[in-house]
């Protein structure tokens, strides 16, 4: 838009000062000899105006044109002809005539006074030019006798400006509100101005950042990285250069920044300053470097995992194997953990697990690794040994530092472990074959009771392999009808009845014969492949007990006792699973006897208890199997409420019989009517042993001297041939 011109005309000779300040300078005096339009009048001015590139003009008093040099008439879109004579006015922007007139009229009223104007004039096609004139009365002058108006079109001028302001004001909103980090840069890299984000990326004020170079806030460490950048920049390698470097925030804080820089060159490639954008990756840093830690850590404990563990244990054999010496890998299981999560909830477990973690990190070497496995399982990469005895070395260590208890919410827990230990001279280059070797070992040390370590030795292997190929044969020995399911009679010790059966699950392998449960019940309970087995012996069990007949007139219907392994206690079915059974059979629920052992029952109190109880709803009761042998708590008898308690066959028939094994026997049968529980003595052989369980007033008893366990089809005859009891000479 033209720019209102000023109302300001000034006196005598003056120019009056108008608002576009660049266009002050043409302003040509008058005093030009002017002549006729016939040329003679403006002979010299003609000379001037013909050859100028300002527009000029010369108009009498009413405003018509008496001369027009060829720039005017080029601007105002017409001919000589057509000029000459008509208004200037009618050139005029309509919204600039009014203004322009009364101006004019000032003007004729100050002899040889000047004026400056910026008007704007309208073609017949409506297209606008913007001029900047000058006009000079020269009424008084004879030689002119009117107003000369010099000017030039400044509508591309003005055009260009605008254009240029309209660029530059992009150019400052992209620059000081633009989201990233901007800074520009004199030759010396000093900071000649600074955008909003990047003040708060650093956080100082533009001020503190002005004229500064990056010194100050630069990470000291990496000082050299924007000066290289600078370089190779000003040595024209590289157009643009991108590279990463630290800053120290003004509160200390150290940040991670990307930057990128590049030259604000002239035309003719020289550089003026540098435009330098940045992106504060610091986060992005954090998490990438999280990542990779969460990649090869574990997220509860902090410990390597098994990837960072394979990979040191690689470079460990590799070393071995270039330099000598040994290497180990240890094994851990924490024994009886589940019982923790179990008890204690999942929670206080975790809690345990780094307390161990911490435990064990305390005793690993600088140049060992201590790995979480999985579950409750470590490893333990023990390097630079000398001799197999720093292994067991080390794995001692390992095992002390968990004697001690740990305190969990508040409760007391004793946590050990087991440790299957391997030790390498590098020509075991094989990661998993050495883990799988020390998870041999650690079968045979939880074998050996729990809280051990036992070294690998290339034996194990065959005993392993056979393992293995029994539990194989054992999933297909349940299908292929290889298993059933004995009874053994229970006897009231008293009148020998036969008051009920304990099922015992017999395997009868086609090459070895018959396996006994001691070997692969501990077998299938490493997988879930016990499960399958318990659900077999309780439905054989059952359906086999409902077609028992009574003994005699007195008795009742003999029940039937089925051992159940700790994991079926963890089967979220069980309890369903029984109760289906005894539906499907009819079988009385009273007659059905669940045998547990005291390991279970200790290990896993909460969980065994609320499955007891679910159990103990449908009318099962309980049998305290094998009573003596684990860490017997009367506390938990009182607990558990079993219906009978097994006293162990170690005390009833006890390899070294002894006054002590007599008194602790006597002391546990005492314990039946001061608990309201059934006595029953395991592995009755001899009348004697017999004898003294009566004598003791022990109820029950079960033993080969009655008989031993019998094929499904033989237990009807032995009910009816003895009529329920033994006539023991
Ligand atoms: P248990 O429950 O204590 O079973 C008693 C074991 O003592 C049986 O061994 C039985 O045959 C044996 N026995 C009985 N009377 C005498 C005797 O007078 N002298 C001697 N020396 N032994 C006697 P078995 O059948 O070999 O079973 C061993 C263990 O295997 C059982 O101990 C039980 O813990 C487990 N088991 C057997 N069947 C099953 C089953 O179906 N499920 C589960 N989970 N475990 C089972
Ligand atoms: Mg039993
Ligand atoms: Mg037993």
């Amino acid at each position: 838009m033209v720019s209102p011109a000023g109302e300001d005309s000034e006196s005598k000779g003056g120019v009056s000062d108008v608002a576009e300040p660049e266009t002050t300078s043409q302003v040509q005096p008058t005093g030009v000899k002017v002549a006729a339009q016939d040329l003679d009048r403006f002979t010299a001015l003609a000379e001037v105006g013909q050859h100028s590139s300002d527009l000029m003009i010369v108009i009498d008093q009413v405003g018509a044109i008496m001369y027009a040099n060829p720039v005017a008439l080029e601007t105002f879109g017409i001919s000589l002809e057509e000029g000459i004579g008509s208004s200037a006015f009618k050139y005029l922007h309509p919204d600039d005539l009014e203004r322009v007139v009364h101006r004019f009229v000032e003007l004729l009223q100050i002899p040889n006074g000047s004026m400056r104007d910026a008007v704007r004039t309208m073609d017949e096609n409506g297209e606008i030019r913007e001029l900047e004139l000058v006009s000079t009365n020269s009424m008084d002058n004879p030689a002119v006798a009117g107003i000369i108006v010099n000017g030039r079109d400044v509508t591309e001028q003005r055009r260009y400006i605008k254009q240029l302001q309209a660029h530059e004001q992009r150019f400052r909103l992209a620059f000081e509100d633009n989201m990233a980090p901007m800074i520009f840069t004199d030759l010396e890299d000093r900071v000649i101005a600074a955008n909003d984000a990047f003040c708060e990326m650093l956080g100082y004020t533009v001020e503190e950042l002005l004229g500064a170079d990056s010194t100050p806030f630069t990470y000291p460490e990496d000082l050299g990285i924007s000066e290289e950048a600078l370089q190779r920049i000003s040595r024209n390698e590289v157009g643009q250069s991108r590279y990463v470097k630290r800053y120290l925030r003004k509160d200390g804080r150290v940040i991670v920044v990307e930057v990128s820089r590049s030259p604000a060159r002239d035309t003719n490639g020289q550089t003026l300053y540098y435009v330098i954008s940045e992106r504060d990756i610091t986060e992005e840093r954090t998490l990438t470097a999280q990542l990779s830690h969460q990649a090869l850590h574990d997220s509860l404990t902090g410990l390597s995992n098994r990837a960072l563990f394979d990979d040191r244990l690689a470079q460990a054999h590799s070393r071995v194997a270039r330099e000598g010496g040994l290497c180990a890998v240890l094994l851990l299981d924490l024994d009886d953990f589940k019982g923790v999560n179990d008890t204690l909830g999942h929670l206080a477990g975790d809690q345990l697990l780094i307390a161990i973690a911490r435990r064990l990190e305390k005793v690993t070497r600088a140049s060992d690794t201590l790995c979480r496995f999985g579950g409750d399982e470590f490893l333990y990469l023990a390097e630079n040994l000398s001799s197999p005895s720093d292994a067991e070395h080390t794995a001692t260590r390992l095992l002390e530092a968990l004697a001690e208890p740990f305190f969990i919410a508040g409760v007391r827990v004793e946590q050990h472990s087991s440790i299957g230990v391997v030790v390498s001279d590098g020509t075991r280059a094989n990661n998993s074959e050495c883990v799988q070797d020390a998870d041999v070992a650690l079968y045979e040390a939880k074998r050996e009771g729990k809280g051990h370590f036992v070294v690998f030795e290339s034996s194990m292997h065959q005993q392993a392999a056979s393992r293995f190929a029994l539990i194989q044969e054992l999933r297909h020995a349940l299908q292929g009808g290889e298993l059933s399911m004995h009874y053994q009679p229970i006897v009231d010790l008293v009148t020998t009845d036969i008051v009920g059966f304990e099922a015992l699950m017999r395997w009868r392998h086609p090459q070895r014969g018959w396996v006994p449960p001691s070997v692969f019940i501990p077998l299938a309970e490493q997988s879930e492949l016990i499960l399958e087995l318990g659900h077999f012996a309780l439905r054989e069990a059952i359906t086999t007990a409902n077609s028992w007949p009574r003994t005699n007139e007195q008795t009742t219907l003999p029940y039937v006792t089925v051992n159940l392994s700790s994991h079926q206690f963890h089967d979220p079915g069980l309890v369903a699973m029984v109760e289906g059974l005894l539906g499907d059979s009819g079988l009385d629920p009273e007659r059905l006897v669940i045998e547990i052992t005291e390991s279970v029952t200790l290990l896993y109190v909460t969980e065994t208890m609320s499955v007891m109880e679910k159990l103990h709803r449908l009318g099962i009761s309980f049998a305290l199997d094998d009573f003596g042998t684990g860490f017997s708590s009367l506390s938990y008898l009182a607990l558990l409420q079993p219906k009978i308690i097994k006293i162990d066959q170690s005390f009833v028939s006890p390899a070294l019989e002894s006054v002590r094994n007599d008194a602790l026997l006597e002391a546990i049968v005492s314990l039946g009517p001061k608990l309201n529980m059934t006595m029953l003595g395991e592995g009755i052989e001899t009348r004697s042993q017999l004898e003294r369980l009566r004598l003791l007033g022990c109820e029950l008893g079960q033993g080969f001297l009655f008989s031993a366990a019998v094929p499904a089809d033989a237990v009807i005859p032995l009910l009816q041939r003895s009529s329920g009891h033994w006539a023991l000479g």
